[in-house]
C-alpha cells in the first residue's frame, strides 16, 4: 500500500498541495485525476520525495518513508516521473538502471539484474532496442524504455505519471492490460492519467484533484454517482454494462 496522510507540499514558500489525504491499496489501480495545473504531478514529486513535506506524512508498506533508507525506498517505489531526461546511453542500459537500487556491496550489474532488465523490455516488447542509443528513438519507444525501466526495478509500489504520452492507441490499450497484469500480481499502482475514459475502464479507485485538495474519491462508478468529475469539465459521461465489464462515453 502507498498512503499520503494530509500532506502539505510545494514548490519554495508557495504550497500547491493542501492537506491531500490519499490511501492507494495493493493490488489495486489507483488513479489521481484533475485539470491541468491541479496538483496532481506535484503530489507524485511530493510522494517520492522529490520536494521536502511542508506537513503530513508518506507511507509505504506500513512503513513511514522518513524511516527509510533512499535505496530502501528506491525498492520499494518505482517513479515514472512526466519529464524524462535523455542520457546519452543505449535503451538496454538504461533499463538495466533500473536496478540499481538492488546493487550489492560489488557495485555492479549481476546476470540475474540484465535478465530481469531484459524480461522488463519484453514485457514492453522493445527486446530489439537494446542496442540502439535512447535519443534515437521516437517518443512512443523512449516512453516503453522508461516504463521498462522503472518495471525492471520489481517494485511493489509504482507510481507512473501520464504513462500513455506518446503511446497510440493500441500501445496504449496493451500498456492498460499489462499495468492490469501487474496489479493482479499484488503491485500497488498509481497513476496521474489525462484520459478519463482510459482512466475510467482501467482504475480500481479514483482521486479527483482540484486547487491542490482532493475533491473526491471512489470507484469509478462511485465517482460518476457524485457528478463531481463532470462539474469539474463540465461534460457529461455514460456507462453502459457490458458483458467484459462497464463501458463509458461521452454524451
Ligand atoms: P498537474 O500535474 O495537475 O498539471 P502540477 O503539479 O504540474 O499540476 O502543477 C501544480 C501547480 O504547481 C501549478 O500551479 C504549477 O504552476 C506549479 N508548479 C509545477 N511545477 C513547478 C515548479 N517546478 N516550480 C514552481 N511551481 C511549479
Amino acid at each position: 500500500m502507498f498512503e499520503l496522510r494530509s500532506v502539505t507540499a510545494g514548490y519554495g514558500d508557495h504550497m500547491v498541495l493542501h492537506d491531500v489525504s490519499l490511501r492507494a491499496e495493493q493490488g489495486r489501480i489507483t488513479t489521481i485525476l484533475g485539470k491541468n495545473g491541479s496538483g496532481k504531478s506535484t503530489l507524485l514529486k511530493a510522494a517520492v520525495g522529490l520536494l521536502p513535506l511542508a506537513d503530513g506524512e508518506i507511507v509505504v508498506n506500513d512503513r513511514h518513508i522518513t524511516k527509510l533508507s533512499g535505496r530502501e525506498a528506491a525498492k520499494m517505489v518505482a517513479y515514472l516521473p512526466q519529464e524524462k531526461t535523455v542520457p546519452s546511453i543505449t535503451a538496454g542500459r538504461y533499463v538495466l538502471h533500473g536496478r540499481f537500487p538492488h546493487l550489492g556491496r560489488m557495485q555492479s550489474y549481476s546476470q540475474e539484474d540484465s535478465r530481469i532488465a531484459m524480461e522488463a523490455m519484453e514485457q514492453m516488447g522493445i527486446s530489439d532496442l537494446a542496442d540502439a542509443p535512447l535519443a534515437t528513438l521516437s517518443g512512443g519507444m523512449r516512453q516503453k524504455v522508461y516504463i521498462a525501466m522503472a518495471l525492471a526495478k520489481q517494485a511493489s509500489v509504482l507510481l507512473m505519471d501520464e504513462p500513455t504520452t506518446y503511446l497510440d492507441i493500441g500501445q496504449q490499450l496493451r500498456l492498460a492490460q499489462l499495468i492490469k497484469r501487474l496489479a493482479e500480481r499484488g503491485i500497488t499502482v498509481v497513476l496521474v492519467l489525462h484520459d478519463l475514459l482510459y482512466a475510467l475502464k482501467i482504475s480500481d479507485d479514483i482521486y479527483i484533484m482540484d486547487d491542490g485538495c482532493v475533491i473526491g474519491s471512489g470507484t469509478p462508478e462511485m465517482v460518476l454517482k457524485t457528478n463531481i468529475l463532470q462539474k469539474l469539465y463540465d461534460i457529461e459521461i455514460c456507462s453502459v454494462d457490458t458483458d467484459g465489464g462497464a463501458r463509458y462515453y461521452y454524451k
